[in-house]
């Protein structure tokens, strides 16, 4: 068999849909599961909407994805190629010469200053109910389309179609299929709503007496609430979004390939290498995929968990330094560089993304954190918290900072004394820290701050607990 060639497709229109990386993925999976070629070719016959911005949405989007492609526009390591050029807005001679075949083999003819294409077969006229008007039909056999994902499939294509508008432009019908046709494509895998287009497509493979692609229709992907397809308006719906607030984009790659495919077991996350091995158009599902934020969250956080210490650490400073004037992003990247390493080593297994890395640390890098004033109620009225500020500010001295299991066995030793529990100090102590009832483990917390600090930040707690 010959070598598999797909492509992605993008119009650019300044938005990159999770529906489009998920069509990408599933194109770079196929060809790298194949060993074949994947190219990219933005489809821009649109010329009014296109700006550069809006191309760079593209490969942006793709690059971070990791989803590099053979052929296609150069864009730092990816792209050239023998069938350029690979953006429709430079292939406009091409789009000429292919229109000539038609000519040339009587498959077109002009009416209200277009060029339509001629379907074969007896014609008649009929009045459409639905349209409210008189069209002619052609007497057809239904185009079949061997469909590798939904199985086969039959369209009447019994109209004849416009390819060139009366401006002079072709239509997306005959750029789609030149190009399909002239880049060698031997695998079509799209969008299932592409399929009503298939059959026109089908048909122009055959007036131009090529071989027709495979083609392959992904189902759709659902919104997460309600019926439809999600659209670019849905929350969460542009893979930008997923890059400005740090998710990974291999936990971002997993996710979207878990939509609409599955690797025939119940396995969730997975090497992005075992992915391309197992990887088949034969196990896309053919119904549709339910967008499930939550899911792509736990993902995230189940990817962040396995990255490596320092790897984590380099990724984590990316992202502070992608906030730019954030103050706790500017107050982390000042810190002194032991520090920072100690502070997320604590927050490695508790984030679900680095978006929250700010709110979440913000008390490590900054004296002036707010405080929440519910928990503080709540904390400063339980019990007696003064007490046991004043008992914990008392055993500071003594106690060994070297290792959260010595902090935790000195307070330990503190609560028994009294007949109490760890429990007893930890809240207030986690308030007086951190101004909240939330974090990393407050062991951690007392290791990574030093004794120093948290005997002031216990004081400071202290000296306003009267006020509460
Ligand atoms: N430009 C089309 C789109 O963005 C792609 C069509 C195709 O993949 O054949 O939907």
């Amino acid at each position: 068999m010959s070598q598999v060639r797909v492509r992605f497709a993008p119009s650019p229109t300044g938005f990159f849909h999770i529906g489009s990386a998920r069509t990408a993925l599933f194109n770079w999976l196929y060809a790298r599961h194949t060993g074949g070629v994947f190219i990219l070719r933005i489809e821009d016959t649109d010329k009014e909407r296109n700006s550069a911005e809006f191309y760079n949405v593209i490969y942006d989007a793709l690059n971070w994805l990791g989803l590099n492609w053979d052929e296609g526009p150069k864009v730092g390591g990816s792209g050239g190629g023998d069938f350029g050029p690979y953006l429709q807005s430079e292939r406009a001679g091409i789009y000429a010469d292919y229109l000539g075949k038609l000519k040339a083999a009587g498959r077109t003819y002009e009416k209200d200053g277009a060029v339509w294409f001629k379907l074969l077969g007896e014609r008649s006229e009929v009045y459409d109910e639905h349209r409210k008007k008189t069209v002619t039909k052609v007497k057809v056999a239904p185009t079949v389309i061997d469909d590798l994902i939904r199985g086969r499939v039959e369209r009447v294509e019994d109209e004849d179609f416009v390819i060139v508008r009366s401006d002079g432009n072709p239509v997306f019908h005959l750029v789609n299929v030149v190009d399909d046709l002239t880049m060698k494509i031997t695998h079509v895998i799209r969008g299932e709503d592409h399929l009503s287009n298939t059959s026109k497509h089908v048909e122009l493979f055959k007036a131009f007496g090529a071989p027709v692609p495979k083609f392959a229709h992904i189902p759709l992907i659902l919104k997460q609430n309600g019926p439809g397809k999600m659209s670019k308006r849905d929350q969460g719906a542009l893979v930008e979004e997923y890059q400005k607030r740090g998710y990974l984009p291999e936990a971002l790659v997993n996710f979207l390939a878990l939509l609409g495919w599955n690797p025939g077991d119940d396995r969730e996350k997975m090497p992005i290498a075992d992915i391309i091995r197992l990887f088949d158009l034969l196990g896309v599902n053919q119904s549709n995929a339910r967008f499930d934020e939550k899911k792509l969250a736990h993902m995230n956080m189940a990817y962040l968990l396995a990255l490596p210490p320092e790897e984590f650490l380099g990724r984590a400073r990316d992202f502070f330094r992608s906030l730019g004037d954030n103050a706790v992003a500017k107050a982390a990247l000042a810190a002194p560089e032991a520090y920072f390493q100690a502070v997320m080593q604590l927050c490695q297994s508790k984030l679900k993304s680095f978006e929250e890395l700010p709110a979440y640390t913000v008390y490590f890098f900054t004296d002036e954190f707010p405080t929440d004033a519910k928990v503080r109620e709540k904390v400063m009225t339980k019990g007696a918290p003064k007490e046991r500020l004043q008992e914990l500010m008392a055993a500071l001295p003594a106690m060994d900072f070297a290792s959260d299991a010595a902090i935790e066995a000195a307070i330990k030793e503190l609560a028994a004394k009294g007949g109490l529990g760890f429990g007893d100090y930890q809240a207030v102590a986690r308030l007086a820290l951190s101004g909240t009832n939330v974090g990393p483990s407050i062991t951690g917390m007392f290791r990574v701050f030093g004794r120093e600090r948290v005997e002031q930040r216990l004081a400071r707690l202290l000296a306003t607990a009267g006020d509460s």
